[in-house]
């Protein structure tokens, strides 16, 4: 590629839209450019980084033992109403009638496609087992498209498929899988850990996240320091109720608190500590509920205690109620629910089903709101002075709690989820009537797993982790190109015949090269070097023409060498062949 020739719009100004630096370097260097809230084309350069992903991808899960097929972006209704997703998934899936009013969807996971094709071709466990992958664009109606490629709402993955005849066959195929991942983000020159994770919307009974570790990432995951638990905090567990205080129950006392609505403002003025006080916060929750067994889109509200220095975690909360979505109510509508302004709501009368977090059976003698505006009560008691509907893990873990597996002490890091597994079991097969014959003759259900990866996701957490002030440092491994050479002669003859010549005989190593010939000043091509983070550049100037030699610079750390240009092409490959990392 020449780059005068070359369609790489690149940026002086950084974007103001853009809050993080992959999305900013992204506009920047000419990578990608967005059309509407969420939506990307993908220019040159961006393409060829997320094909270097995609390709790694490939031969990954190729080795793996499953296969690429392609499916269909726009997909039916009714096939999503055979698992009862249609009405489940909530907004996030764009649904649309077509010209003969037959309503449709855009595809956000093909679980529900991938079971109707092989509930159509899979008879006999003999077919069995069987792997199917495909990479395509998603679309996801997200209600936060943000950070350019990392949150979009069309953005390319790549989803897996796997049929089994049995647990056993279920697990080897998880196993495969969370192998091939491995060596996927591995060779992607990625920093990242696999944590436990919820199985969300999509269900199932087990599952696994991969998480590149970096400050912006929009996950937060429980990192036992002494053991190798790691969990995303949406599912790290709290174990056991905590240990009951055995303080003698004092009587109950309102307090006036006039204006105190924060749990600060409350602990200040009673002179506690907030592990003192219980917050009672109000959620609606969508969805099909468990105990009542009905589909109420409407929502209904439920209450939820947790003490003053924790937070609820509003996967745990969703899960024990078996809901599509649980919200936190507004001022407006905690008002409207109870006649009671926020900040000053206790569980003491709530018309409403009243869930506390374990923490809080252990309490006594601790603070509420009193219902009513300026007050609050004190010396409360759960069972003596009110009753809740259930005790359960709902807050999120907090730095320093013990780690459910060992007791170790948990950390927190933040990470962003580049890639997702599941053991799905019959959920779908058993919706669908995706049935095989066993050795026996007898028709069960085929057990499922499926297989997630951010493909485009990549490129962006891969820039989160690897950039400078002056741009991106693409890992080796998939980067657009891998070296750039700036011919800073053009008019010099000597210097034009070894950058062009260097550029042609690169290229026939197997190299993917940018030549510079753009008739610009060097300062502008070293600055646009590095912004656009190609791993090696190569310099053509007046070094030549002095001392028969051209400079090579790493854009990683910025070392150099000098090197004649017949000994340039073998030096660049041996680096390239370093820097990739090929697990064996
Ligand atoms: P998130 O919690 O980030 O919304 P998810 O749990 O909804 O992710 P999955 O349904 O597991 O994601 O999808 C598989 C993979 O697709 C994710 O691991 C992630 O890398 C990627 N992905 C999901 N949503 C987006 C998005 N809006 N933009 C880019 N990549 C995404
Ligand atoms: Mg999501």
């Amino acid at each position: 590629m020449r780059y005068s020739q070359a369609f790489i719009p690149t940026l002086k100004e950084t974007p103001a839209e853009a809050e993080v630096v992959s999305h900013r370097l992204m506009l920047r260097a000419g990578y990608i450019r967005k059309l509407t809230a969420g939506v990307y084309s993908y220019l040159p350069l961006g393409l060829a980084a997320l094909r270097k992903v995609e390709q790694i991808v490939r031969e990954e899960m190729n080795r793996a033992g499953a296969q690429e097929l392609l499916m269909p972006m726009v997909q039916p209704a009714d096939l999503w109403r055979e698992t009862g997703r249609y009405e489940k998934y909530g907004p996030e899936l764009l649904r649309f009638r077509d010209r003969h009013d037959r309503e449709s969807c855009l595809g956000p996971t093909h679980e529900e496609v991938i079971t109707d094709l092989v509930r159509g071709e899979v008879r006999s466990y003999r077919q069995l087992p069987l792997n199917l992958y495909q990479i395509q664009s998603k679309f996801r109606d997200e209600i936060r498209p943000r950070f350019g490629l990392m949150r979009g709402r069309e953005f390319i993955m790549k989803d897996a498929y796997s049929f089994d005849k049995d647990d056993e066959g279920a697990s080897i195929a998880y196993q495969k899988m969370y192998a091939a991942y491995q060596r996927i983000f591995t060779r992607c020159g990625l920093q990242f850990r696999a944590v436990e994770a919820d199985s969300g919307s999509i269900g199932g009974n087990f599952s696994h996240e991969f998480m590149v570790l970096a400050k912006t990432g929009e996950d937060t995951l429980a990192v036992c320091q002494d053991c190798d638990y790691a969990a995303n905090v949406e599912k790290a567990a709290i174990n056991a109720r905590a240990a009951e205080q055995d303080d003698p129950l004092l009587p109950l006392e309102k307090v006036e608190t006039p204006g105190k609505r924060k749990v600060e403002a409350v602990c200040d003025f009673l002179g506690i500590s907030a592990d003192k006080l219980v917050k009672t916060l109000i959620y609606m929750v969508t969805g099909v509920s468990e105990s009542e067994g009905d589909v109420s889109s409407q929502g209904y509200a439920v209450a939820v205690l947790v003490r003053g220095d924790r937070e609820v975690q509003e996967v745990k909360l969703k899960n024990l109620l078996g809901a599509t979505a649980v919200e936190l109510a507004d001022d407006k509508l905690v008002f409207e629910l109870t006649g009671v302004p926020t900040g000053y709501l206790g569980p003491i009368g709530l018309s409403m089903k009243v869930l506390a977090d374990f923490e809080i059976a252990a309490l006594r003698n601790f603070v509420v709101g009193a219902g009513e505006k300026n007050y609050h009560l004190q010396n409360v008691n759960m069972d003596r002075d009110f009753a809740v509907d259930a005790l359960a893990d709902l807050r999120q873990i907090a730095e320093g709690d013990p780690c459910p597996r060992c007791g170790g002490r948990l950390g927190q890091i933040e990470g962003i989820e580049v890639g997702h597994i599941f053991k799905l079991g019959t959920v779908y097969s058993s919706a669908m009537q995706a049935v095989f014959q066993d050795h026996e003759g007898n028709e069960r259900p085929l057990i499922m797993g499926c297989y997630g990866i951010g493909v485009s996701r990549i490129v962006a957490a891969a820039i989160e982790q690897n950039h400078d002030e002056n741009g991106i440092i693409f890992p080796a491994a998939i980067a657009p190109v891998q070296v750039i050479i700036l011919n800073l002669g053009l008019k010099d003859a000597a210097i034009t015949t070894v950058a062009e010549s260097l550029f042609v005989q690169l290229q026939e190593q197997g190299l993917t090269v940018l030549l510079d010939d753009r008739d610009e000043r060097p300062g502008a091509k070293f600055k646009d070097a590095d912004l656009l983070g190609i791993p090696l550049r190569v310099t053509v100037g007046a070094r030549l023409s002095k001392d028969g030699v051209v400079e090579i610079r790493h854009r990683r750390d910025g070392q150099t060498v000098e090197l004649p240009p017949d000994q340039v092409g073998s030096y660049l490959s041996a680096q390239i062949a370093a820097a990739i990392n090929l697990p064996a």
